[in-house]
């Protein structure tokens, strides 16, 4: 089964690989930069969402070195909208570590990637292997889906994480193990789908057991999951002469490093109006945030007054700039 796989699965990604920004074209050498942003950027997010922040960061940022020397602000506000912002505060972490103590080069092995902040035992191996041609078995939730069903895997996830790792590392071959990860990803991706695998066009379909026995759908196994916590809370839109009242948040924590409107305390006495509540879910818990509008006659000098015209700019993440929305209706209907 080893050396079929990975031979029907490199035969078919020579010719039918997705055309994504941070690979490489055949006789172009991989940069270990653009694989490592992606990568960051692609943990629990779709290529679609990432593209356009690829763009605009390779744009703006060429190396690690340049980002490196980036504000922690410009770059918090750049990674807003695309979620999970402690990667944000982990690409500036690290950035700054390749380019101080690596001299701006990325390690080329598992061991010591993962010594960086924010690269864990999937990063490591997907750098290794697509950037440095290392053997190395790079298991993501494409990789475990298409792996599941190749071995008809009963074992329900998570526990069977490392089951499925010791497998994947069977069909891993010694060389283009690069290859071979990104060929898995893009078959999960494109043919093993979730909900409605095509096999008629999947390289693997003579090797699959689930395939054989047509029991696809029941794959991957899952645990049943307990249902997220809710939670409550209040933010507060307080404007003043065209101006509304930011802060940034506390670095570590819930959307650390980020501009938001104020939480909890509110941030003056005044007129407090009710403007309506935002459901938002994040990976461990599920917020239902009010909001409270006022208008202030004066502004504290110290606070962070934004100009609401260009409140687009701000680079509020998703629930704040949906808060804002609803701010900015108040005041329209005021
Ligand atoms: S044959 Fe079907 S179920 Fe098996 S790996 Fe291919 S697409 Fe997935």
């Amino acid at each position: 089964m080893s050396v079929d796989a990975s031979i029907a699965l490199l035969s078919w990604y020579a010719v039918d690989k997705r055309q994504l920004p941070w690979r490489a074209e055949p006789g172009e050498t991989p940069d270990p930069y653009r694989i490592w942003l992606s990568e960051i950027m692609l943990q629990q997010t779709t290529v679609a969402a990432v593209r356009p922040y690829f763009d605009k960061f390779t744009s703006r940022w060429p190396s690690v070195e340049a980002l490196a020397a980036a504000e922690d602000s410009e770059i918090m506000a750049a990674w807003a909208g695309l979620g999970y912002y402690a990667r944000a505060r982990n690409l500036v972490a690290c950035a700054r570590r390749v380019a101080g103590e690596h001299g701006g080069r990325f390690p080329d092995n598992e061991a010591e990637l993962r010594k960086l902040p924010g690269i864990g035992r999937y990063t490591a191996a997907a750098i290794a292997a697509i950037a440095f041609g290392r053997r190395a078995v790079v298991v993501d939730a494409n990789v475990e889906r298409v792996v599941s069903r190749l071995f008809a895997v009963d074992a329900p996830l998570p526990g069977a994480r490392e089951r499925l790792y010791a497998l994947t590392e069977t069909i891993t071959p010694e060389t283009q193990s690069g290859d071979f990860a990104q060929a898995m990803m893009d078959l999960g991706s494109a043919i093993c789908t979730p909900r409605a695998p095509d096999c008629g066009r999947c390289p693997l379909a003579p090797l699959c057991a689930a395939r054989a026995a047509g029991t696809q759908a029941i794959y991957p196994v899952k645990a049943a999951k307990a249902p997220k916590p809710r939670r409550d809370g209040v933010a507060y839109w307080l404007e003043h002469d065209g101006h509304v009242r930011l802060v940034r948040r506390p670095a570590k924590g819930l959307l650390g490093g980020m501009l938001a409107l104020p939480t909890d305390d509110a941030p003056a006495e005044a007129a407090w109006r009710e403007a309506g509540s935002v459901d938002h879910v994040f990976t461990h818990f599920a917020l239902t945030m009010r909001l409270l509008c006022a208008e202030s006659d004066r502004r504290d000098p110290d606070g962070i007054w934004w100009p609401i015209a260009r409140i687009g700019e701000a680079g509020l993440p998703t629930l704040f700039a949906r808060l804002a929305a609803r701010g900015s209706e108040w005041r329209n209907a005021a």
